[in-house]
């Protein structure tokens, strides 16, 4: 049984605890650890199909991290669906490293969102365009190398810094959040 996880399971970010570095988890996953994880899972799948969001009280996510509910813990969760509904890109991790990154970076031209910051705020975030990223895969149950590029990397980049209590407006810019690299790569 995966671990029932609802808008009622997640901090925010008035919570210090999302500013924590969440710890490595031991493998392979004990009950608990595995029940969370699929848990995160199961969140961000059913978070896009309207009717189980709806009954369940989800929010529309592609990305999860355990920290999220308030367990210090290295796992997270990503769910990418084509816009007709079917899944590109599925991960549920433990113990993600990032191996190496690009230097040449991406952003979303409509910025960044979590399911943690209930406030919006503008601006562009520069994440790097590509991440190589080595982790457990509990959906394969296999070490897999990601190898990651745009929105996917930009996503992981975005689960993975929760795990070092970075969020997303960390790295706008204050001053000119809306400042254009024009080196970067814009994704719409
Ligand atoms: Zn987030």
């Amino acid at each position: 049984m995966s671990k029932f996880i609802n808008n009622d399971s997640i901090i925010c970010d008035d919570d210090q605890r999302l500013r924590e570095k969440s710890l490595d988890v031991a493998l392979p996953l004990n009950k608990e650890d595995r029940e969370l994880l699929e848990g995160l899972y199961k969140y961000v799948l059913d978070s896009t199909d309207p009717e189980i969001a709806q009954k369940d009280n989800l929010s529309p996510a592609v990305g999860i991290a355990a920290i999220q509910t308030g367990v210090k813990k290295k796992m997270l969760a990503v769910v990418i669906k084509d816009s007709e509904g079917k899944i590109i890109h599925e991960y549920a991790l433990a113990n993600p490293k990032i191996l190496s990154y690009s230097l040449e970076e991406a952003y979303l031209e409509a910025g960044e969102g979590c399911l943690s910051v209930p406030k919006y705020h503008e601006g562009y975030v520069y994440r790097p365009r590509r991440l190589k990223v080595k982790a457990y895969n509990l959906l394969t149950d296999q070490e897999e190398i990601i190898k990651a590029k745009d929105y996917l990397a930009i996503v992981l980049g975005h689960e993975i810094d929760h795990l070092s209590g970075t969020l997303y407006y960390d790295h706008i810019d204050q001053k000119d959040p809306f400042k254009v690299k024009k080196d970067a790569f814009c994704i719409d």
